[in-house]
């Protein structure tokens, strides 16, 4: 039998990170199977779930690259896959459990029979987990409004969906006893269970959106992530690393070789620390390694959002700027201050870089010096932008260093940047020459 696995969210308005990883790893074992990942939309819960809470979900699962099989937008043999569509199939499946003796009315609401015994769930990850349901009450399925319980439809889908595998967050460790028992109740096959470690903050706390401290609650929504610049596949990346492991310290990995290698005994049992170092390292090992179109293209919405460029903005002009900035660069939110002087001329100085160079001995004498030689240039290139700073520094018998930091400094507004003889090949040589006179007249 094939397998078939799904993730089944609630939309709350957020994708949580720990609900993205969940997704990745059925979406990760579906691909290693050969099998079919769904996407089911829990949203029995009317006054909590709009569409554009779904749509949250859906543009974050497109984003992370994670296509889904079945599931909303692309329909599929086991639809509708929003619960709030599924109604009269859960109507059906209750009568069947009143009539076979396994629920009853009580007060208006529906109530299951809890079997009064040890329930093992037989968990993939973490092995036999043996609940004692000797005193347990019996378990209310459908409210006296009406509406079904989580619990109920949970199971239902995932019969009538015919999943072979649920992997899901440890958090719901402690429903899987009841789960198996309404699949029992409904004459129905399980399917096998995997609960996954949950992801922890860098300080052990659990990873929530109401954290109380901001720089932490920020980590938890799928949305920080994209706000910030991270680059998907260094996410997926990353989040592959959240529990699982290609038991060797790779850190940087193929998608494909990830779904090769994915493999339920692969996960780790103990929880998962979030460490946003890692996350921000692995981001610039891929934006490095990033083709300089994608770069560009990831990148420039950035640029456009910071106004440091428009849809006048030449492009190539755009394109040289990150093609210089790529491999220093982390976070694509981090471009505009990387980039900003490439497209504005007020520079801002950096106090520290600007008060060290006015300060200087002889600055001024070696910015004209340069500027003499940059001017007599025929060609205006990193090499010969290079050559002429090198002539520049031994015609005075002094270092390149004393020249590159004050230049660097009157045509940047910075004291770190790219290759500086790359920068200035960018920026033009009306735009440094000008600047540079304009940092002179300063001293
Ligand atoms: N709607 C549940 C949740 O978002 C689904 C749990 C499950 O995967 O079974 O937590």
């Amino acid at each position: 039998m094939s397998t078939r696995v799904r993730f089944a969210p609630s939309p709350t308005g957020m994708l949580h990170i720990g609900g993205a990883r969940s997704a990745l790893f059925n979406w990760l074992y579906a691909k290693h199977t050969g099998g079919k990942f769904i996407l089911r939309i829990e949203d029995t819960d009317a006054a909590r779930n709009t569409q554009e809470a779904v749509d949250v979900i859906l543009r974050g699962f497109k984003w992370l690259g994670l296509d889904w099989d079945e599931g909303p937008e692309i329909g599929g043999p086991c639809g509708p896959y929003y619960q709030s569509q599924r109604t009269d199939i859960y109507k059906k499946a209750v009568q069947q459990l009143k009539d076979a003796g396994h629920a009853y009315d009580f007060e208006g609401a529906v109530k299951f029979k809890i079997p009064k015994r040890k329930i093992v769930v037989p968990d993939l990850v973490i092995g036999d987990v043996e609940f004692d349901y000797t005193v347990e009450n019996d378990l209310v399925i459908v409210r006296s409004d009406g509406s079904p319980v989580f619990h109920l439809v949970n199971v239902i889908d995932d019969m009538e969906m015919k999943i072979t595998h649920v992997i899901r967050g440890e958090e719901h460790l402690s429903n899987t006893p009841k789960h198996l028992a309404l699949f029992e109740a409904l004459g129905a096959e399980p399917p096998r269970y995997a609960h996954i470690p949950i992801i922890l903050n860098s300080d052990g706390s659990k990873m929530s959106k109401r954290d109380e401290r901001p720089e932490f609650a920020r980590w938890a929504s799928l949305q920080t992530y994209i706000d910030d610049g991270y680059a998907p596949e260094a996410l997926r990346n990353y989040l592959c690393l959240l529990g699982w492991s290609p038991k060797d310290d790779r850190e940087i990995l193929e998608m494909e070789e990830v779904c090769r290698l994915f493999d339920l005994p692969g996960i780790v049992r103990h929880n998962a620390r979030f460490s946003a170092e890692k996350l921000q390292w692995i981001n610039g090992r891929y934006l490095m390694a990033m083709s300089k179109e994608r770069f560009y293209e990831m990148g420039k919405p950035f640029l456009m959002k910071a106004d440091l460029v428009s849809d006048s903005t030449p492009e190539a002009y755009i394109h040289e700027v990150l093609a210089i900035v790529q491999e220093k660069v982390k976070l694509f939110s981090d471009l505009p201050a990387w980039t900003s002087y490439f497209f504005k001329d007020d520079l801002v100085f950096d106090p520290e870089a600007l008060n060290k160079t006015l300060t200087a001995p002889n600055a001024k004498s070696r910015l004209e010096e340069l500027t003499a030689k940059y001017e007599a240039l025929p060609v205006w290139t990193a090499e010969s932008l290079e050559a002429g700073l090198k002539e520049a520094a031994s015609e005075n018998g002094l270092k390149t260093k004393d020249y590159v930091h004050p230049c660097r400094v009157s045509v940047s507004g910075k004291s770190v940047g790219p290759s500086l003889y790359h920068m200035l090949q960018v920026l033009g040589k009306d735009r440094v020459l000008t600047r540079l006179k304009a940092f002179i007249s300063r001293f």
